[in-house]
């Protein structure tokens, strides 16, 4: 997903670069190279997928609580239990299928993705990972492998507005949130009801740290780098955090005619000159950060007036809150100054937080493995884009294991992945679970 919609303020959990790092390298056994999944069927089953929910231009429109979104859960249930996995339905409407360990007192090694879409959106987003996970659970009982931690494959309900499955699981959905509305038409809390959950019990459907040995998503990067880069596998180093502000600027109206051009308070002048700087403090900043003004609302809007007041939004995201912070304080000085040279002022108003979430570095360390072991390239990269393991992030370690995505597009009827890339995250993401299996919690 992108983080077009998601407001939420998150508690500050995971603040600096690196988390506690018990693993040292090469204690995992490497993997039976035998050991592969079935590409033909993960496509297959991508292309049914791709079937439901699809409009007459060719996009995939699932959204969360429509009547597409539960087709394609019903589809993916029908999968989880011919892979042998004991499905249910949360309280919160995300869907799992789970498949016993050897050993009961271990948490459950969790993995998968979500299947609801944006509208007109790509077959690959969400559902790459899902059909993945269900076929790693499928070939495990066909060469009856037992891990030691319980596999659970969980498909998260309506990613795409909000995070909202993943949310519940961490305890951090509101009333407030059930009432909010969803592009189906239904509330979040009617919506959890309709796809089979019951929005009065959602503590039921929470996990708590230490519940989870770790969660691993596995997605198409929705950027660029991993096709400009001729890299097969990219091992996520963490989802950005993004602040957002409300900028406020106040000059004053007049005739637009009759004010001499030495005695205007032009606001939007001042945005013009605002939105430049913003462009040059976040390129001029060594690092990946990135700055956005994306909405702009000038008042009253008048040809013959000169503009008294604009409004725009401002868009901050790094994986560091540091720099957010530190981006922030050099832009609002600029803007400041930028306002006096007219007489006009500035403010600035916070209105969402989402720190960043770092992914954990055993994790990492067992996705590189993993593809070291099949011949593959892989690269340590950011997300720009929001996903459910940044929520999971709060409860449990995990990480998240991208494929290129053909030039960078998502969200749209055009996002691809070759097929071989689809394969290749597939059988990096089965090692990677073993890995994990054999190494934590000893
Ligand atoms: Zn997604």
């Amino acid at each position: 997903m992108s983080y077009s919609d998601v407001s939420h303020a998150a508690s500050p959990v995971v603040t600096t670069l690196e988390k506690p790092n018990t693993f040292s390298a090469g204690v995992a056994p490497a993997v039976d190279r035998q050991l592969v999944i079935e590409g033909g069927r993960i496509l297959e089953r991508l292309h049914a997928m791709a079937k439901i929910g699809r409009s007459p231009q060719g996009g995939i429109n699932r959204l969360a609580y429509s009547s597409a979104d539960v087709e394609g859960r019903a589809y993916v249930i029908d999968l989880m239990r011919a892979a042998g996995l004991e499905t249910s339905i949360d309280a919160a409407g995300n869907i799992l299928g789970r498949r016993e360990g050897s050993d009961s007192n271990l948490p459950t090694l969790l993995t998968g993705s979500h299947v609801d879409s944006v509208p007109e959106g790509g077959i690959y987003d969400g559902t790459v990972g899902v059909i993945s996970a269900i076929e790693i659970a499928q070939v495990l009982a066909e060469r009856e492998l037992s891990t030691r931690h319980p596999l659970e494959v969980i498909v998260f309900q309506n990613e795409e507005e909000g995070l909202f499955g993943s949310r519940a699981i961490c305890g951090d959905l509101s009333n407030r949130d059930l009432d909010l509305p969803s592009q189906s038409g239904k509330t979040i809390g009617e919506g959890i009801e309709y796809i089979g959950g019951n929005p009065r019990e959602l503590e039921t459907a929470r996990r708590r740290p230490g519940d989870i040995a770790a969660y691993l998503e596995y997605h198409i990067e929705q950027g660029p780098v991993l096709e400009n880069d001729g890299i097969d596998i990219g091992i996520v180093e963490g989802i950005v955090g993004v602040n957002r502000w409300e900028v406020t600027i106040d000059g004053f109206s007049n005739h637009a005619g009759t004010t001499p051009m030495n005695r205007r308070k032009d606001a939007l002048l001042v945005a013009a000159r605002f939105i430049d700087a913003v462009n040059r403090i976040v390129r001029d900043t060594p690092g990946l950060q990135v700055g956005t003004i994306g909405r702009i609302r000038v008042l009253p809007g008048a040809p013959n007036v000169i503009p008294g007041k604009v409004i725009l939004s401002l868009d901050l995201r790094d994986l560091e809150s540091a720099r957010i912070e530190s981006l922030y304080d050099e832009i609002a000085n600029a803007g400041k100054q930028i306002a006096a040279t007219v007489g006009a002022t500035i403010s600035f108003k916070q209105t969402s937080i989402q720190v960043p979430a770092l992914t954990d570095a055993r994790v990492r360390q067992a996705i590189a493995e993993a593809a070291v072991e099949l011949g593959l390239t892989s690269k340590v990269l950011r997300s720009g884009a929001g996903h459910d393991a940044q929520a999971i992030a709060r409860i449990a370690p995990m990480g998240m294991i991208f494929i290129p995505s053909q030039e960078g597009i998502s969200h749209t009827p055009e996002e691809y992945s070759r097929p071989a890339d689809i394969v290749n995250g597939a059988n990096v993401a089965l090692r990677t679970l073993l890995k994990l299996d054999a190494l934590l919690d000893r």
